[in-house]
């Protein structure tokens, strides 16, 4: 799943979770979400479509840490732990096949979960992160009022 849906997904438990369960709920909500069908991924050397699709994330990624800094101006902290542990596993894929074995045995589990992987999948992350967003708001109360 693109990294924004994640950034959102661990922002919505940073709200909702009892703190101290905030990056092990963050962190396992990551992999749920991945079972999903969602965008697909590629190993570099990456194709033309797969680097717009990264910058468009990489976009919508700073874009989601403003929206939700700006519903939750007083409790980023908590909030800000969810998002990091929400996209943190993707952050282990740059070790994918570097480092120790145990952590490839677990990167090859992440990976065959993500069955769902499609070139049009980006599609099905537009609708999640629209859903996540709405929840936030929601959550937030009444924002902006
Ligand atoms: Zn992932």
């Amino acid at each position: 799943m693109l990294a924004f849906n994640h950034i959102l997904a661990g922002s919505i438990v940073g709200a909702i979770s009892p703190a101290p369960l905030v990056p092990a709920v963050a962190f396992t909500v990551h992999f749920i979400l991945d079972v999903f069908p969602h965008a697909y991924g590629e190993e570099p050397p990456y194709s033309r479509f797969l680097k717009i699709q990264i910058g468009v994330d990489a976009f919508m990624s700073v874009c989601a840490i403003l929206f939700v800094l700006l519903l939750f101006p007083d409790r980023w902290q908590i909030i800000g732990v969810g998002a990091f542990f929400g996209l943190l596993p993707d952050f282990l894929w740059l070790l994918w096949r570097k480092g120790p074995k145990w952590l490839d045995t677990f990167l090859d589990w992440a990976h065959w979960i993500q069955w769902g992987e499609r070139r049009y999948g980006w599609i099905f992350d537009a609708f999640y992160g629209m859903l996540f967003c709405i929840t936030l708001y929601l959550l937030a109360g009444q924002p902006w009022d």
